[in-house]
């Protein structure tokens, strides 16, 4: 049996695992809906701070290289400060294979783990693990794919050497397609560095794939796009409008082009329980950072509120606070929407 390609593994949380394997259509008016790999994206102009648990100075100038690639076209920034409260941490364990968590999940990771493995560093395996840390999927789950897997064929390979997966961890991996309402992508794309390599036996109509080693033409006009991490809006480093506690008045917004980011900030002056929430006729998600951080994600919450409208409750110390708000779907959504947080 030939040895089954170097396949990396997207860790995904156990909770959108669950949902993800369980439902198809996203159940709606739930709290917990997930959206997955919806709603993973850092806000907007983030600087992510990137700590590494050993490695070799070579292996840490690659993973340092491969990393601004996607920095040079999305409006995100890499510092590698080794900070102990890094938002991305890479150990380098040979026998651990490739994997990262998916954008913000990172952040429900103890401090104390990896958010990143970098078992193999061959070709562009680096950037393709970076691709997952700024909140990309992998491109052969795109729904838009139209590759019809060998299952069995995939499942065995993926059993054997180097990766030694279980029938259950191969079809999530691999065979599981995102459902297209989950993602938010172009056509499928098959230079993106974000599909990995694999042999014309997996599938039954042909389709096999090229070991793509740098980002193709699409990944770099995808993550600079108005869906992930445009250039063109200053984000969270611009002038981000500011909400008041209590205001007597609702703010107004719009989600005017699809894929659009609206952020605010608000200060807490006094410590206790907010509630942020959304009204009006548009399905957002939002999510909620700080305090005095634009990378800690404090809640995340789409359907809470009245009708399809977001909605938090939490308890916050003294301190500024970021809120990103989204249409829940990316690709088309757009519509007006309120915006208030109060303290109760
Ligand atoms: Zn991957």
């Amino acid at each position: 049996m030939s040895k089954a390609p170097r396949t990396c593994f997207d860790r995904v949380l156990p909770r959108d695992l669950f949902k993800f394997q369980r439902t198809f259509q996203p159940r709606r008016g739930g709290p917990s809906r997930a959206i997955s790999p919806i709603g993973k994206l850092w806000m907007n102009g983030s600087t992510l701070h990137v700590k590494f648990m050993g490695g070799t100075a070579e292996q840490r100038a690659i993973a340092k290289e491969q990393a601004n690639w996607w920095t040079a076209h999305a409006n995100l920034k890499f510092e590698f400060d080794n900070s102990p409260s890094a938002e991305i941490r890479i150990s380098f364990d040979a026998n651990d294979g490739a994997w990262s968590y998916v954008g913000t999940d990172a952040r429900g990771i103890s401090p104390s783990e990896a958010t990143m493995n970098l078992g193999f560093l061959d070709g562009g395996t680096t950037g393709h693990e970076f691709g997952h840390a700024i909140g990309l999927a992998h491109e052969h789950q795109n729904p838009e794919g139209g590759i019809q897997w060998n299952e069995q064929a995939v499942i065995s390979a993926l059993a054997g050497p180097p990766n030694f997966w279980s029938e259950a961890t191969a079809r999530h991996n691999v065979l599981s397609k995102y459902t297209a309402n989950q993602v938010n992508g172009t056509a499928f794309d098959p230079a993106s560095i974000m599909l990995y390599f694999f042999p014309a036996q997996w599938t039954t109509n042909g389709i096999a794939t090229t070991q793509n080693e740098v980002l193709s033409a699409t990944d770099k006009m995808f993550v600079a796009g108005a869906k992930m991490y445009p250039k063109t809006q200053p984000g969270v480093t611009g002038d981000v409008p500011r909400l008041t506690v209590n205001a007597a008045r609702r703010t107004q917004e719009s989600i005017g082009k699809a894929g659009e980011e609206d952020l605010f900030r608000f200060q807490v002056a006094t410590g206790g329980r907010h509630i942020i929430d959304t009204k009006g006729p548009t399905d957002v998600v939002m999510k909620l950072f700080g305090p005095n951080s634009t990378t800690n994600v404090i809640a995340e919450d789409d359907d809470s509120g009245t009708a399809t409208n977001a909605r938090i409750v939490t308890d916050l110390i003294p301190g500024e606070y970021f809120v990103q708000v989204r249409h829940w779907n990316r690709a088309k959504g757009t519509g007006n929407y309120t915006i208030a947080v109060k303290k109760s």
